[in-house]
């Protein structure tokens, strides 16, 4: 992970200014964690999550994005994977992404924390199987499907906070991508919670 990396870190002093430092048992785990404001495509790093549907195949969103941006050769090696099911993940290549792989994972249709959750850990278990070192996650399911964004942003930051707990040395970057306002905000108030600044 590059110092002048266009996210900003959640909470090191490496961070953009006017982020706090962390002084608590978490600060290790905070001087992983990124938030990054924009397009998911345009990160350079090991994996990017993709909020896919069922078929693998495409689709609107941030799923629309990825596929435009990786081009046709994405389309055909998710055609060999059988589909995902709701919580499952599958990775593939990053084909014309600066991201070396994408990690599709379908989330839940609504508001189901369980699913979401295994949504987020089966993510994890890619990484780590994969031997990856650094992921982004796009706000699964708060778009065309429909997950109440606070409520979203609470099992995404609770599922990250329990990998990074268990899991600290095996990564060095896991950024959030926020691309809503609300997404922002949700981020903004749920964060110092789960990785006190103080
Ligand atoms: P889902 O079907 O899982 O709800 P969507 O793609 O509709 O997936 O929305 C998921 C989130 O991705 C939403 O917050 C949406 O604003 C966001 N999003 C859309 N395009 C991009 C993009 N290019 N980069 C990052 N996030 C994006």
């Amino acid at each position: 992970i590059s110092e002048t990396a266009p996210w900003k870190l959640y909470g090191s002093q490496r961070g953009a200014k006017g982020v706090e430092p962390l002084r608590t048992f978490s600060q290790r785990a905070n001087s992983k964690l990124y938030i990054y404001l924009g397009d998911i495509t345009e990160l350079q790093i090991d994996a990017i999550v993709n909020a896919a549907n069922s078929s693998l195949l495409g689709g609107g969103g941030v799923d629309g994005a990825i596929h435009a941006a990786a081009g046709p050769a994405l389309r055909e090696e998710c055609s060999k994977l059988g589909g995902c099911t709701s919580g499952d993940a599958k990775i593939t290549k990053g084909h014309g992404l600066p991201a070396k792989h994408i990690i599709h994972t379908v989330g839940p249709r609504g508001k189901n924390p369980e699913t979401l959750r295994s949504s987020y850990s089966r993510c994890f278990e890619l990484l780590l199987e994969h031997d990856l070192k650094s992921i982004a996650f796009p706000c699964i399911s708060t778009g065309v499907y429909g997950y109440p964004n606070k409520a979203a942003a609470e099992v995404a930051i609770e599922t990250t906070r329990n990998f990074l707990e268990n899991n600290l040395e095996n990564v060095e970057a896991v950024i959030f991508c926020l691309f809503t306002n609300k997404d922002i905000e949700a981020y903004h108030n749920l964060l110092p919670a789960y990785f006190p600044l103080e």
